[in-house]
Parts: structure tokens; sequence; C-alpha cells
């Protein structure tokens, strides 16, 4: 590892600590230069593949770790409740995602697994992503209705010219 300070090769590891629950590795190391010998902080995890997310819509698409972790933080925005807490949160819900062992999850099941644990963390983070989360899921539902009675309506206009 590089010192980020100095660019020096040699650093050396001067206190390492499990955090997230076990699921990252934090380091702290020091500057081998002696003219340097900054100290700073790494954080190692193991690198799992993540499932593909699959849109109300069908849409698949990438799973975002910058997305849900703004939507925890604004769900939990003024209240009680630690950085410390809330990674944990996020490392124990892309745990789950992985060990379902599916290549694709629909995003209404990271919806679920969000509440679930907000839910346990902070009651009120829970009703405001909840509250969200279900007019979003509303809204979704909605439109799909939407396009079926279009579809239907498509159908019998073609019937009728048949
Ligand atoms: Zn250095």
């Amino acid at each position: 590892m590089h010192c980020p300070f100095c660019g020096e090769n040699d650093t050396k590891v001067v206190d390492s600590r499990l955090v997230a629950e076990g699921n990252q590795i934090r380091r702290r190391r020091e500057c081998l230069n002696g003219k340097c010998s900054e100290r700073f902080t790494t954080y190692e995890t193991a690198e799992l593949v993540m499932p593909r997310m699959i849109k109300s819509n069908g849409v698949r698409q990438p799973f975002d770790e910058d997305k849900l972790l703004n939507g925890l933080q604004r769900a939990l925005e003024k209240r009680p409740v630690s950085i410390e807490a809330i990674d944990a949160v996020l490392s124990r819900i892309k745990h789950k995602l992985q060990s379902m062992g599916e290549r694709e999850i629909k995003t209404r099941v990271v919806g679920e697994l969000v509440m679930a644990e907000l839910r346990e963390l902070d009651e009120v983070a829970y009703v405001r992503f909840a509250s969200v989360y279900r007019r979003f899921q509303d809204l979704n539902e909605f439109r799909e209705e939407i396009d079926r009675l279009d579809k239907d309506a498509n159908i019998s206009r073609g019937d009728k010219v048949n």
C-alpha cells in the first residue's frame, strides 16, 4: 500500500480491527518514509458480486450502493443514529442480497429489507422511508395498471378491425 501523502512504497500496519459486524477490516497504517511518517486508514472488504436489480418496469440495472446509502441517510436525517449503525444496516442488507444467491433481485425486495432494518433501528426513519417508498410503489402499480388497460384497449381495437 503506497502512502497517499508522499507516495512511499512501504507502509506498515499499526492497528487493525474488525468493523461493520466483522464484514470489514479497518487498518491504521504508517508511512515508513522517515521524512513523512504520516498515518492513514484503509478499509478492507471481501468483494462479493451483488445481484442486479429489476425495477418494477422490468428494467435491469446494477446494484447502486450510494443510492441505498442516500435513501437511508435521508430517512435518518437529524435522527440520533450513528454513522456506524447506518453502515451496519447497509452491510446487513448487502449481505442478505448476496446470500439469496440470485443473479437478479427485484428492487421491491431491497425496499422491504430497508423497511425491516429501519423498523428495528428508528421508528421515525421507518415511517419516513415507508411513506415515501409506499407512495412510489403505488405510483408504479398505478402506471402498470394504465399500461395494462392501454394494452387491453389496443387488443379490442384490433378485434374490431378484424
Ligand atoms: Zn508518506
